[in-house]
């Protein structure tokens, strides 16, 4: 039997989003469950997949099983394309596995041709209803699956408006609409050189492929490496019988939430248009009526759909965004998934969840997106502040937040300039094209545009703050700048939105730093009683290592020691330790040296309470730490009492064509062992002072970063030990320590039994491990890595998600011989993946006893160990 690529709604379920997209997968569900939702069927996940490796062609079985199940849906509807006397139309829509809102093309009215609205138009006797179908159809058919300037389109239609002197669509005549159909044909021709297509199978084909193309445009490819959804999948497409939103004022069409997706409250919230297509909701172009107004529109259609909302929720266990469209006084659905949500209402949604009997714990925090969390610890306005600042204008409250920032009126500008500063994004309304730019600015104001408009659906889904629907906002976007009122604020100018309250104010408003509380409070502690990874975090400092206790962590897992002698006070002493011309020189650099580490050690021990602290010994090439420029040079050199030629001729000696690969990491102590028992005696002094001082049980652990072979590590940890062993006799201390090392280097992993002899714990540094392993420098592969997206060789950047291919393969191999070695051994990560959810969840598998990661990504790896957890339970 052939493979089957297309399935009838009544064929499918939600477990098959795989292959029918979520959309689909969802409709079947839908359809299954007894829901109102018109027939249809959902060509799959597969077709798309077969589409490019044909050399984006469909295939002729594909199209001819496209066109049997065509006709099971016209014999299920008792309609017939381009039938006489009952035509059928339909909606062909994307639908991938995830979610892509906006993303990818939809094309309605599919079907529709001369004589098929002259049909539709006799039967209904709604002749303006019939070519504002047709209309409809002939521009999106020519913006979507033809890629024509739908703006061409539009300015007729706006001259037909201004001939008429009314403001928006609604006020145009049947006369007008066919006018409009006839020169939107005249324009279709003149832009392909042929006629508009009237056999409705050629139209859908024609979509079909479009929806395919969709796949690959500029804008998902983009959306998809910002939530990590893999090129592979490919989209569905969707064929459903039409129902008609826009056939009267007994018709409308609408989006909404079962709860607030802002706030989380637990009561319907969305928007509908009567008279209308689903795209008006959807594009933010005409600003829509709440839900709430449907009830006294419409009673019994309101009732109908709360009554549905609510079945879902039950039935999906989750909150639902859906789309219906109510056709002379009947509902249809047309749409529902899980909701997209800010942070604040996914909690409150768990929570509330939980309390109402409708999921479990483990069910509520599967829901949250552990990357959303980061916007609860983004800063909020002053409150202070915000009561004095006087708002100018007000909008829609489309997404919570404080974006304060300079303002600009493309993305495009957003995107050149974030990287100088805050930025604000300014639009009329936003687009799918705008999302680069809407995820590189601190906020997105609109002027139009409802809650449920392209603007704050991205914005939430991203945790942007967003300020929609502002009325009094108008962009004069060729001359950058923009007015409310009389008040003129030019592109660059710092302006302040409220996602919270829709307020907008011209300049800055102070911002103060977020707390763990409430429903946020309660959810982290479920997440803390399940999880078996344990979270510390990377901090040089007592200010951050205290903030990370703040936001949960339970100890450093790297304090990067360089970092301390880049301060001007202690530079001088770094640098005369390099230039040193012996022995005895360098001993009294570091001796310089040694009270100020010291006292950073110190500082951090007591910040951690006792908690659990791994410091690294110095890691970075020296040059790192030297002038370049040779009046610096001079100037160094009149200090130190040494020659110019002398410094500079050191300096050049340090030059390093690889100083990545170069003398750094262990590398340095093996030449200078000085280094090493200069930062051993700091943390072991330290360490027995605030032990003693404080009373805590403190045992620092001591790294060795850059090790590649188990003898270079002994001589390193030999010199670390003497020196330990030296402090404590000296202060009478019977303090316990740890030695161990990084697994940053491919050999280490590869040799890790051996290494696992010597160091008593392994701390994976996945950013070196990572650079060493695909042989991609880290400090440069950003000028490269963008062709490997674009080209599909790569779907995200390994730098930032563990490659668990290739280096996670390293990971796994040196986790099991270190523990073959020693079966107590303590093993981390400290790379950056440390705080990224699919990293956190591939620690967790591997075994790992913890990551570690930056303060603000502490949250976000609490939950993403839970989640791990959840989903493979480890005991
Ligand atoms: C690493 O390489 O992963 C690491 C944590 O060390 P650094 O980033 O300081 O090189
Ligand atoms: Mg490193």
């Amino acid at each position: 039997m052939s493979k089957k690529y297309v399935y009838l709604f009544s064929e499918g379920n939600a477990n098959m989003r795989e292959l029918l997209g979520g959309k689909g997968a969802n409709l079947a569900e839908m359809t299954n469950i007894g829901m109102p939702v018109p027939q249809g069927f959902t060509i799959s996940t597969e077709a798309c997949t077969r589409y490019y490796e044909d050399g984006e062609k469909i295939a002729p079985e594909i199209e001819a099983e496209i066109f049997e199940y065509l006709a099971k849906m016209e014999a299920l509807v008792g309609k017939k394309f381009g039938d006489k006397e009952n035509p059928l139309l339909v909606s062909v829509r994307s639908g991938a596995r995830a979610s892509m809102p906006g993303m990818m093309d939809t094309i309605l009215n599919l079907g529709i041709n001369d004589d098929v609205a002259a049909t539709l138009a006799a039967k209904s006797g709604n002749v303006r209803w019939a070519y504002d179908s047709y209309r409809r159809f002939i521009m999106m058919f020519s913006d979507v699956a033809m890629g024509y300037d739908r703006l061409k389109f539009e300015a007729i239609m706006d001259e037909l408006k201004e001939k008429r002197g009314v403001a928006t669509d609604a006020g145009l005549t049947a006369e007008d609409m066919q006018e409009m159909v006839e020169r939107f044909k005249v324009l279709y021709k003149e832009l392909a050189g042929v006629e508009f297509p009237t056999d409705p199978k050629v139209q859908l084909m024609a979509a079909v492929r479009a929806v395919f193309g969709s796949w690959m445009n500029e804008r998902a490819i983009a959306y998809r490496r910002m939530n990590d959804i893999p090129s592979s999948w490919g989209t569905a497409v969707n064929v459903q019988m039409m129902v008609f939103g826009n056939m009267g004022d007994d018709c409308g069409t609408g989006v909404a939430f079962s709860r607030d997706p802002a706030t989380g409250e637990n009561k319907l919230y969305g928007e509908f248009l009567m008279n209308a297509q689903g795209e008006d909701v959807v594009a933010g172009i005409r600003t829509p009526q709440t839900i709430d107004q449907l009830h006294e529109t419409n009673a019994a259609a309101y009732d109908q759909f709360a009554a549905v909302a609510k079945n879902l929720e039950k039935h999906y266990k989750d909150m639902q965004d859906m789309e219906f469209t109510i056709e002379q006084g009947k509902l249809y659905m047309l749409q529902t998934r899980n909701g997209k949500r800010t942070a604040q209402a996914a909690l409150k949604v768990a929570v509330d969840m939980v309390n109402e009997g409708l999921c479990t714990k483990e069910e509520a925090l599967l829901k949250i997106d552990p990357n959303s969390i980061n916007a609860l610890l983004h800063p909020r306005f002053d409150e202070a502040a915000l009561k004095k600042a006087k708002p100018v204008a007000t909008g829609l409250a489309a997404s919570p937040g404080a974006g304060c920032g300079a303002v600009y009126f493309t993305a495009e500008d957003v995107k050149k300039h974030a990287k100088n500063g805050p930025t604000l994004l300014v639009r009329s309304f936003t687009s799918p094209e705008d999302i680069e730019g809407m995820a590189a600015a601190k906020g997105i104001l609109t002027a139009t545009g409802g809650r449920t408009s392209h603007a704050a659906v991205v914005a939430r889904g991203m945790g942007a703050c967003c300020v929609a629907g502002c009325g009094a906002l108008r962009i004069h976007e060729d001359e950058k700048y923009l007015t409310i009122g009389d008040i003129r604020v030019n592109e660059g100018e710092v302006m302040s939105i409220d996602g919270n309250t829709g307020n907008v104010y011209v300049g800055a408003i102070p911002t103060v730093d977020a707390t763990i509380s409430g429903d946020f409070a309660v959810v982290m502690g479920w997440a803390d009683s399940i999880r078996k990874l344990h979270v510390r975090t990377n901090a040089d400092t007592p200010r951050d290592a205290a903030n990370a206790v703040r936001l949960g962590a339970e100890g450093i897992g790297l304090t990067r020691t360089e970092h301390m002698f880049f301060d001007a006070d202690r530079i001088p002493a770094m640098r005369e330790m390099i230039l040193s011309t012996d022995v005895e020189h360098r001993a009294a650099a570091l001796a310089k040296l040694l009270p100020m580490q010291r006292g950073d050690f110190e500082g951090i021990f007591k910040a951690m309470e006792g908690r659990p602290v791994t410091i690294r010994l110095l890691d970075p090439p020296l040059h790192e730490f030297l002038p370049t420029a040779d009046e610096d040079i001079k100037a160094l050199a009149d200090e130190m009492g040494l020659t110019f030629d002398y410094v500079k001729g050191t300096i050049l000696s340090l030059h390093e064509n690889n100083p990545m690969m170069g003398f750094r990491g262990c590398r340095l102590p093996v030449k200078y062992p000085e280094i090493a028992e200069m930062q051993t005696r700091a943390i072991i002094e330290a360490a027995i002072n605030v032990k003693n001082e404080c009373g805590y049980d403190i045992v620092p652990e001591i790294m060795i970063p850059l090790t590649c072979e188990f003898k270079e590590l002994k001589y390193v940890s030999n010199i670390v030990k003497a020196t330990a062993e030296a402090v404590k006799a000296e202060k009478s201390s019977d303090l316990k320590y740890l030695v161990g090392t990084m697994i940053e280097i491919p050999r280490a992993a590869l040799t890790a039994d051996e290494i696992a002899k010597e160091a008593e714990f392994f701390s994976f540094g996945t950013n070196d491990l990572t650079q060493m392993t695909f042989g991609f420098s880290r400090d440069d592969a950003g000028s490269f890595l963008p062709s490997y997206y674009e080209k599909q060789i790569f779907d995200n950047d390994p730098f930032e998600r563990i490659d668990q291919v290739g280096v996670g393969k390293l990971v796994d191999m040196a986790v099991k011989l270190g523990r073959a070695t020693r079966p107590d051994i303590h093993l981390g990560i400290c790379g950056e993946h440390g705080g990224e959810p699919s990293s956190v969840d591939f620690c967790h598998r591997v075994g790992l006893d913890y990551v570690s990661c930056s303060p603000f990504r502490v949250p976000i790896a609490r939950m993403a160990a839970a989640q791990a957890q959840i989903k493979n339970p480890r005991a």
